[in-house]
């Protein structure tokens, strides 16, 4: 596959843009290197690079694009944002017609509050918390990603009374003092940590499914009705980052799968459509909390911008449409079984987590629970299969702790055409 052209852009990205990307997730540093394929054009399941290389795209942009590239109702309702000016920096009717969609969906969100990001979502809760408690820190669980702000940025300490260390330069230890983690799927650890830290504790903050060290679910049905739990005995509010799982599955929550409540919500990515966005909501006398109502300050320059709200209400409205959940978990389970059977066959070890259409292949035979047992996957097993992927047309993330997600534009004949690559990238592996 010719990509002369990607490597000139990258090239010239490198000089200008710091590391060649807008975010290191971008980078192929944790694929042993390469070139990063640099982009074109997007059509429904499919995406081009600048060379004209096509590929069949499981990355959906880390999530957003849960109905595929350049869906005909998010383009004519972002066309459509365009015919009146862009930005008002005042109350418009569409952020009011989508907040109302979005709480019919989710009726916990009793308040909504727009923003731009997922990180400023999970940033804003956290201070709510913190406000609503008195409280400083968070508990949060091992692995799991949170956006990039500064207590969010924080790794494991060792033991349940440790607290944590700065996980990048530049997080001071005071902001880490505050941040204490525990594996997740793990109701012990946190009952440890609770134990030690639990009037301290402002906030319990968990991804109901793990996104960010792979797909991960709840080991057992109860365990998310028992961090709850444990966290309100302690006095904790709970907090729930659903940027990568709210209507990723289905038209909802994660938390409405599993029939359990936590106080504030994080939203982001498939809510906008593929534009900016990000969301928080909950409780209404804990939401009551923020500025203008309440002493929490929060506001945004874009927030609520008309674009993003009209491309998330069609979006939205795409998604309402019966059959597109069921659709996708079909497809994740043909994708599933196939990879499973062609690993079997080639003899390679791996282990698929799967939650409808997004799923992780992990290098390894060990069950995947927490993110211990993401680390001890094979990197540089899974390395080789992104690079033999790319190579066959077929895009994942370049990274082992990520999901593939399958959206509404993948047909079977897309899976199947996915397999034939998996079976040249597995033949190929067990050659070498
Ligand atoms: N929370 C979770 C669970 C995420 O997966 C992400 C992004 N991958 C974020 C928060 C941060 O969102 P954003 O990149 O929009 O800031």
């Amino acid at each position: 596959m010719d990509r002369t052209q990607s490597a000139r852009w990258f090239a010239r990205a490198e000089r200008v843009i710091l590391g060649g990307v807008n975010s290191p997730s971008r980078s192929f540093k944790s694929v042993g290197g390469g070139t990063p394929v640099v982009m074109a054009r997007g059509q429904g399941a499919r995406i081009w690079d600048v060379d004209g290389n096509e590929y069949i795209d499981y990355l959906a942009a880390y999530g957003p694009l849960v109905l595929g590239h350049a869906h005909p109702k998010v383009m004519a309702a972002l066309r459509e944002a365009t015919y009146d000016g862009i930005l008002y920096g005042t109350p418009t009717r569409w952020e009011v017609e989508f907040a109302e969609r979005l709480q019919a969906a989710i009726p916990d969100l009793e308040r909504i509050r727009f923003v731009n990001s997922g990180t400023e979502a999970v940033m804003t809760t956290i201070r709510i918390a913190r406000a609503v408690t008195g409280r400083n820190k968070v508990i949060k669980f091992a692995g799991c990603y949170h956006g990039h702000s500064d207590a969010m940025l924080v790794a494991a300490g060792s033991g349940p009374s440790s607290v944590g260390v700065p996980d990048s330069a530049g997080v001071t230890p005071g902001t880490a003092h505050d941040v204490v983690t525990v594996p997740y799927n793990d109701l012990d650890a946190l009952r440890a940590a609770l134990a030690v830290h639990g009037e301290d504790t402002a906030c319990v903050l968990v991804e109901p499914i793990v996104g960010n060290f792979g797909i991960v679910a709840p080991a057992s049905p109860t365990y998310l009705r028992d961090v709850i739990d444990l966290a309100h005995r302690a006095g904790a509010l709970v907090i729930f980052d659903e940027v990568i799982t709210a209507f990723r599955f289905h038209y909802g929550t994660a938390a409405q799968m599993y029939g359990v409540h936590a106080d504030l919500y994080a939203l982001g990515k498939i809510i906008g459509g593929g534009l900016p966005i990000g969301a928080y909501g909950g409780r209404r006398d804990v939401m009551e909390q923020v500025s203008p109502l309440g002493p929490v300050y929060q506001a945004g320059t874009m927030a609520g911008n008309p674009a993003s709200m009209r491309t998330g209400m069609a979006c939205l409205e795409v998604l309402a449409e019966p059959g597109i959940y069921e659709r996708m978990d079909a497809l994740g389970r043909r994708l599933a079984e196939g990879i499973r059977q062609l690993a079997d066959t080639y003899g390679e070890a791996v282990t698929i987590n799967r939650v409808g259409g997004a799923l992780t292949v992990f290098f390894g035979s060990h069950a995947v629970r927490n993110y211990a047992d993401a680390q001890a996957t094979d990197g540089v097993r899974f390395a080789r299969f992104f690079h033999a992927l790319l190579d066959r047309g077929v895009c994942i993330a370049p990274s082992k702790y990520e999901a593939w997600f399958v959206s509404a534009a993948h047909t079977e004949a897309d899976v199947d055409q996915t397999l034939a690559a998996v079976e040249g990238a597995f033949k190929a592996m067990a050659a070498e």
